[in-house]
């Protein structure tokens, strides 16, 4: 099991892209935050399978998040992380310590007009800050973006930029975070980016909770608390399949459900699972049922994506 190369530097990821490239390999990438599980793992898997070399990040990208959100206690495990990614066949993992350019604290910074952290922020008066984003008008509304407005700004953001340092033919985003898998594939198809996005199915506890970096921030009765979004997203599912029923049915059913089971609802949303526009009738579509909802001060998403008869 050879550890892989693990490079802080821009300039030290791009120039092991390049090397494999010029070797004639395909290189698939996993752009994590870290803290793994095996959710994160069967991405790596995949990219192995379709690729020649597999590249994974870890990095805590602090743009995703509000200043009210959880970038101070996200989990971080780098020495775990780097044990799994070896034991997966990674061959090299880009952890940089910080992809803005940053002004004052390296912790984060400032809150701009939209709620995001700042990082080197034009608003905090640094004519050096970081001041192009990347966005996604239409797809990055709605579902997660209603409460974090900020969130796939940032997204897109890193996503471009590792993409330009990493230099990948494949990358591998998990289904769990729906939305986010769709942006980015509009993303790459709206700005000729030379990536395949390849979007992976979600993976589960025993149990049915879809696992999470976040999860271990749940105290141990949230826990068993958070099993009912499963559950729920699973009723709902054979329920439509079963019986022809309409959204605003499906979307109480599963609120009611997470509420019952000590759930903060942030959202639940029955989509049509290509443009993410709210359904009403159901037949014949694609139908996607999303999820958000807090327990404790944690948020979790979840969803299931089915055709409905
Ligand atoms: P994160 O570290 O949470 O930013 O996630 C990194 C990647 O792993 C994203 O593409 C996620 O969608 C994916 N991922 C996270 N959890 C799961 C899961 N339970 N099943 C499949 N993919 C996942």
């Amino acid at each position: 099991m050879a550890s892989p190369q693990v490079f802080k530097e821009v300039v030290d990821m791009r120039a092991f892209s390049r090397e494999q490239r010029r070797e004639g390999k395909t290189i698939g990438f996993v752009p994590t935050m870290g803290y793994l599980h095996e959710g994160h793992m069967s991405l790596v898997q995949a990219a192995r399978q379709q690729c020649d070399v597999v590249v994974a990040s870890i990095y805590i990208n602090p743009t995703q998040f509000s200043k009210n959100e959880d970038f101070g206690v996200y989990p971080r495990s780098e020495a775990e992380d780097l044990r799994k990614l070896a034991e997966a066949g990674c061959a090299a993992v880009f952890m940089p310590a910080s992809l803005y350019h940053q002004s004052g604290s390296s912790s984060g910074g400032s809150s701009s007009a939209d709620g995001s952290m700042v990082v080197g922020a034009a608003e905090a008066g640094d004519p050096d800050a970081h001041e192009t984003w990347v966005s996604v008008d239409h797809l990055s509304q709605g579902l997660c973006a209603k409460s974090r407005p900020h969130f796939f700004k940032g997204v897109c953001t890193v996503v471009t930029k590792l993409f330009h340092i990493v230099e990948p033919d494949a990358a591998f985003f998990g289904r769990k975070d729906y939305q986010q898998w769709r942006v980015i594939e509009r993303m790459v198809r709206d700005l000729d980016m030379a990536v395949r996005v390849v979007g992976m199915p979600i993976q589960r506890e025993a149990d049915g909770l879809a696992m999470s970096s976040r999860n271990a921030m749940l105290s141990t009765e949230d826990r068993q608390r958070s099993l009912c979004i499963s559950r729920a997203l699973t009723e709902a599912r054979e329920h439509a399949v079963a019986q022809a029923a309409d959204a605003a049915t499906l979307q109480q059913q599963v609120a009611a459900a997470i509420a019952a089971g000590g759930g903060r609802v942030d959202y639940v949303e029955v989509v049509d699972a290509q443009s993410l526009q709210p359904l009403q009738e159901l037949p014949g579509r694609q139908v996607l049922i999303a999820v958000a909802a807090f327990f404790g001060k944690v948020r979790l998403i979840d969803n299931v994506d089915f055709e409905a008869p």
